[in-house]
C-alpha cells in the first residue's frame, strides 16, 4: 500500500527533524526538499513520490547486481528463518563459514584467512592491528617494527586509526593530535603529478619517493597500506599500470607487510574480482566491505596469509590471541546475503559480460571531452572520476562556494540519476549489473548537468 500525501510530508519533516546526515553541512540541508527512498529495483532507486532514479553510484559503491535481485532477497528469507544472530566468538555458525570459504578461492591465492567485520572502517582497524602486533610477538616480526607508510590523498574509514593512516586533509585534519603518525608516500596521482611530472616525463618516481622512504625507515616499518589500482574517496585517482607490482616487490624486498584496502574497488569495480589480481599481487592483508554483501547489509572481512595468522598462535597463557571482535562479526544474515552475491558472479558470469560494458563506457565518456571545463576523465573499470576545473591550463578547481559537484549532483537528480561527487569531482559508479542503455543514460544525463551548472557559473 502506498503512502498517502500526509505520511510523506510528516516523514519529510521527521527526515529533517531526527537524523545528523553523514558528511552533510546539516545547516544547508534543512533548505533542500530531502529526497526519500522508499524502493528499489534493479539499477532504479524509487523515492516517496514514486520519481525513479538510476542509482549512479551503486548506492554509495556498495551494489553489485542491483536492488531486489532475487536471489539474494531470499537468501536473507531463508536465513531470517533459521537464525539471524548469533555470536562468533568461539562459536560458529552455517553462512559464515560457507562465505569464508568461498572468499578464500576467490581472493589471490595465498590468503587463507577470514576476520570478519562490519565496515570498511573496521575491516582496515582490525588489519592495522594485526600487521602491528605480528610484528610484535611473530617469530618472524620484528617488535622495533611499529610504524606505518600510508599514502597521501588515501581514504581509509572514519575511526582514528583508519583516519590516522588516511590522507585527505579536509577530513582528518582536524583530528591531527588523537592520530598516530604514519610515513607518507606521494599519491601517483599522474593529472597532479606530486613529483612535478608528466606521463611522457616519467620515470616512476614516485616509486622511487617509496624506496627512498623504506630504506630510511624499514626498520621501523611494520607495514604499508594502499587502496590498490584507484585512490576512491580523493576522486577517483587511477594510479598508472604497474604501479601496484612495484610497490608489492619494494615490501617484499624491504620486509614490510602489504595491506591491501580493496574495500572500494574489490568485487568486480575495477574489471576483475580484485584489484590486485589485475597485477598479479599479493598482500599479506586485505580489507574487503562496500560490495561484498551486493550491497545488502553491513558486513566486511579482513583476509589475511597463513603467515601473518601463524604469528597469532601460541599457548593460551602466551596471550598472542588478537583480542578484538565487534558484536556482530560475522553475522548470519550478512555472511548469508554475501555468498548469494558471490554465487551470481559465478552462476551470472559477471565479471565476463561486464567488460563488454566498461569498453562502452570507455567510448561513452568521450563526450565529456568537448566540454570546456573537463581537466580530466578518470576511468578504471566501472569507477569513473570526472574532475571539473575552473581552467584546463591551470588546473585549478573552483572555489568550494561554488559548491559545483553539489550543483550537478541536484541537477542529476532532477532528471533521474542519483549520483554524489567528490568535492569537483563528478563520480560515476553504477552496479555492474547496469545495462548499456542505462550506461547511455548515466552519461547522457551527466553531461547535461554538468553542462547546465557550468552555464550560469
Ligand atoms: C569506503 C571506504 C572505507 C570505509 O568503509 P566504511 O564501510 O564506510 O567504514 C575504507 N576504505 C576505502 C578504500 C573505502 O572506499
Amino acid at each position: 500500500m502506498s503512502m498517502t500525501e500526509e505520511q510523506i510530508r510528516q516523514l519529510e519533516t521527521d527526515a529533517k527533524k531526527y537524523i545528523w546526515y553523514p558528511f552533510t553541512q546539516m545547516q544547508d540541508y534543512v533548505e533542500e526538499k530531502p529526497v526519500i527512498i522508499e524502493k528499489g529495483e534493479g539499477n532504479y532507486l524509487i523515492d516517496t513520490e514514486g520519481n525513479r532514479y538510476i542509482d549512479g553510484v551503486s548506492s554509495l559503491w556498495t551494489n553489485v547486481h542491483g536492488h531486489r535481485k532475487e536471489r539474494i532477497d531470499s537468501a536473507i528469507k531463508n536465513q531470517v528463518d533459521k537464525l539471524s544472530h548469533s555470536t562468533l566468538l568461539g562459536l560458529s555458525n552455517v553462512p559464515a563459514i560457507q562465505c569464508a570459504k568461498k572468499l578464500v578461492e576467490i581472493a589471490p591465492e595465498g590468503l587463507t584467512k577470514v576476520f570478519y567485520s562490519d565496515s570498511g572502517s573496521t575491516a582496515v582497524e582490525i588489519a592495522l592491528k594485526m600487521a602491528f602486533q605480528y610484528q610484535q610477538q611473530s617469530t618472524n616480526g620484528d617488535p622495533d617494527k611499529k610504524m606505518f607508510i600510508s599514502y597521501e590523498n588515501s581514504y581509509h574509514g572514519d575511526t582514528i586509526g583508519s583516519v590516522s593512516v588516511g590522507g585527505i586533509d579536509l577530513f582528518h585534519e582536524v583530528y591531527q593530535s588523537l592520530l598516530f603518525d604514519s610515513h607518507k608516500a606521494a599519491s601517483p596521482h599522474c593529472y597532479r603529478c606530486p613529483m612535478g611530472k608528466n606521463r611522457q616525463s616519467c620515470r616512476f618516481e614516485c616509486v622511487d619517493q617509496v624506496e627512498n622512504l623504506m630504506k630510511a625507515h624499514a626498520h621501523e616499518v611494520c607495514a604499508l597500506i594502499i587502496e590498490p589500482l584507484v585512490q576512491g574517496a580523493t576522486g577517483i585517482v587511477v594510479h598508472p599500470d604497474g604501479y601496484l607490482k612495484k610497490i608489492r616487490e619494494l615490501c617484499t624486498r624491504y620486509n614490510i607487510l602489504m595491506i591491501a584496502d580493496e574495500v572500494a574497488v574489490g568485487f568486480g569495480k575495477t574489471g576483475k574480482m580484485f584489484a590486485c589480481q589485475q597485477e598479479g599481487v599479493v598482500p599479506d592483508i586485505m580489507a574487503l566491505a562496500k560490495g561484498i554483501s551486493g550491497g545488502y547489509m553491513p558486513l566486511a572481512a579482513t583476509l589475511t596469509s597463513e603467515e601473518v595468522f601463524n604469528g597469532f598462535l601460541g599457548k593460551y597463557e602466551d596471550f598472542k590471541t588478537f583480542f578484538h571482535g565487534h558484536t556482530y562479526t560475522g553475522n548470519p544474515l550478512a555472511c548469508a546475503a554475501a555468498v548469494a552475491n558471490l554465487e551470481i558472479f559465478e552462476e551470472e558470469n559477471v565479471i565476463e559480460n561486464l567488460q563488454a560494458k566498461i569498453a562502452h563506457l570507455t567510448e561513452k565518456l568521450k563526450m565529456f571531452e568537448a566540454l570546456p571545463n573537463i581537466g580530466e576523465i578518470r576511468q578504471k573499470g566501472i569507477m569513473v572520476g570526472i574532475e571539473i576545473v575552473m581552467d584546463r591550463e591551470g588546473k585549478e578547481s573552483f572555489p568550494p562556494e561554488k559548491k559545483i559537484g553539489h550543483r550537478i549532483v541536484l541537477e542529476a537528480g532532477k532528471q533521474g540519476l542519483i549520483i554524489r561527487p567528490l568535492g569537483g569531482v563528478i563520480v560515476l559508479m553504477p552496479p555492474l549489473s547496469i545495462t548499456m542503455e542505462e550506461i547511455d543514460r548515466i552519461c547522457d544525463i551527466t553531461y547535461q548537468s554538468v553542462k547546465t551548472v557550468l552555464e550560469t557559473i
